[in-house]
C-alpha cells in the first residue's frame, strides 16, 4: 500500500467499505516478464471491496503508479475495434459541439493520440495528457501535442490559464486508474471551466457483474462504476450529468457526458432506477457475483485441463491484461498453455507474469495449429476469429472462456 493509514473510498472517502470478492495474489498485468528470468514475479493482493456510502466498487491495493507504469506497453492503436470506436465519436463530438480551429479539445490519459488524431484531422486543436512517457513519445510523433504528467488540479489550471477552458475534455478508461478520484474529477471540472463539456467513458459494473467478467479486475482498475457512483463523485466536483449511453467497447461501457451546473435529465433517472432494482445497493447482489465467479474459474480450469488430458494442443490469443488476470486466476499455466498469440511486437519474445505462457506472433497460430485456441482477448473475439479464418479453416477451434467456457462452432 502507498498509504498505511485504514482503506477510505476513493470517490467520497468513508471508511466502511464491504468485502465483494477476493481474487488473491496477483502479478502486474503489464509486467510481461524475459525469457529466463530468475526471480518470481511480483504479486499484489487484488481484493474488491463496495462503499457502504456512495456505492463504489473499488480493490483496496494501490500500487504506486511508477510501479504500475514502469513496463507499460499497452499501446490503444492495436485495436481495430479502438480505432473505430474513437473515430465515430470524434466525428460525432465535432459536429454535435460545433468544433472548429478555435475550439481546444483535451484528453485526459491520451495514449498514443489514437483518438486525438481524428481531431487533428479535423482541424481542431488538442492537447494530450499522457503520463507514460514511451507512450507520450508515440503521440508527439504522430504530431499530436502531449504532456507526460499526470493529470492533477495544478496542472489543469496550468492549461486554463495557457490555453483557456477547453470546449471538450475527454476521459476514457483512466477514472477506473485513479488513485485519488475526487481530485482527479476536480481536475477535468477545472478543464472545462464553466462551459466546457466533460465526456468520460467508464466500463459498466453492471456489465462486468452481470457477464462474470471477473478477468477485467486488475491493480490498474482501482474503481468499477455505475452511474449511481458517478453521478456522486461527478456532483460532489459541481459537474451535472446531461447524459449517459451504453457501448459495447471494453465489455460493456458507459459513456456519460456532464457539465457544469447541467441539470440531472430522464436518461439519468432511468439509469438510476434500473441500477436500483438491479441492486447497486444490494450486498446480495454482490453475494452472488462472487459465487458465481468461483465456479467459473474451476469450470474454465477444468475444460482446458480436460482438452490437455484429451491430448489436445492448447494455446491462447491475446496477452493483454484480462489474459493475464484469466491464465492466473484459472490456474492456466505454460504446461496448459504453448503459447499465448498477440499483435504487439512489444510483448511477443516474452511471457505472461505469474504464469510463464510465451508470447508469440498471431502468425505463429497458423504455423503450429494447436487443436484448440483460448480467446483471453474475449472483448476482440470477433476481429480476431476473422483475422484468423485460415487456422480455422485447417481445424483449428476457439475457446472463448467468459462467461461459459466454451468451444466455438467452426
Ligand atoms: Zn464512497
Amino acid at each position: 500500500m502507498s498509504d498505511t493509514g485504514p482503506f477510505a473510498c476513493r470517490a467520497c472517502g468513508e471508511r466502511a467499505v464491504e468485502p465483494v470478492l477476493s481474487l488473491g495474489r496477483l502479478p502486474l498485468v503489464n509486467a510481461l516478464v524475459d525469457p529466463g528470468a530468475a526471480e518470481p514475479d511480483d504479486r499484489y493482493p487484488l481484493d474488491v471491496v463496495r462503499c457502504a456510502r456512495c456505492t463504489l466498487v473499488q480493490i483496496t491495493e494501490t500500487v504506486a503508479p511508477e510501479t504500475l507504469f514502469r513496463s507499460y506497453s499497452y499501446f490503444s492503436s492495436y485495436s481495430d475495434t479502438m480505432l473505430d470506436h474513437a473515430r465515430r465519436f470524434a466525428g460525432a463530438a465535432t459536429e454535435e459541439l460545433e468544433l472548429d480551429g478555435d475550439s481546444l479539445v483535451v484528453e485526459a490519459a491520451s495514449n498514443d493520440g489514437y483518438l486525438l488524431r481524428f481531431f487533428v484531422d479535423r482541424g481542431v486543436r488538442v492537447l494530450g495528457i499522457e503520463p507514460a512517457r514511451n507512450v507520450a513519445d508515440a503521440a508527439r510523433a504522430q504530431g499530436i501535442e502531449t504532456v507526460s504528467e499526470f493529470l492533477d488540479e495544478p496542472l489543469a489550471r496550468r492549461v486554463v490559464s495557457e490555453r483557456g477552458a477547453a470546449d471538450l475534455v475527454v476521459a476514457n478508461n483512466v477514472l477506473a486508474h485513479v488513485p485519488d478520484l475526487r481530485g482527479f474529477v476536480g481536475a477535468l471540472a477545472t478543464l472545462a471551466g464553466e462551459r466546457g463539456r466533460v465526456v468520460i467513458e467508464v466500463p459498466y459494473l453492471r456489465d462486468l457483474v452481470d457477464r462474470l467478467e471477473f478477468d477485467t479486475i486488475y491493480h490498474e482498475h482501482l474503481s468499477y462504476f455505475t452511474v449511481t457512483s458517478l453521478q456522486r463523485v461527478l456532483e460532489a466536483n459541481g459537474l451535472g450529468i446531461e447524459r449517459v449511453e451504453r457501448h459495447p467497447i471494453h465489455g460493456g461501457s458507459l459513456r456519460v457526458q456532464a457539465s457544469a451546473g447541467a441539470d440531472t435529465n430522464g436518461t439519468v433517472e432511468r439509469f438510476l432506477a434500473e441500477e436500483q432494482s438491479w441492486g447497486v445497493d444490494d450486498p446480495r447482489r454482490f453475494a452472488e457475483f462472487a459465487g458465481a465467479v468461483d465456479a467459473l474459474r474451476s469450470d474454465v480450469h477444468e475444460l482446458v485441463a480436460g482438452l490437455d488430458a484429451s491430448g489436445a494442443t492448447i494455446a491462447a490469443y491475446g496477452a493483454a491484461a484480462k489474459g493475464v488476470v484469466l491464465a492466473n486466476v484459472c490456474g492456466l499455466d505454460a504446461t496448459l498453455v504453448r503459447f499465448v498469440a498477440d499483435r504487439n511486437p512489444e510483448k511477443q519474445g516474452k511471457l505472461l507474469p505469474g504464469v510463464r505462457i510465451p508470447v508469440a506472433t498471431p502468425e505463429t497460430l497458423a504455423r503450429e495449429r494447436p487443436d484448440y485456441c483460448l480467446l483471453f482477448a474475449w472483448n476482440l473475439a470477433d476481429e480476431i476469429v476473422a483475422q484468423q479464418a485460415e487456422y480455422v479453416h485447417r481445424g483449428g477451434r476457439f475457446v472463448a472462456p467468459v462467461p461459459t467456457p466454451r468451444v466455438l462452432a467452426a
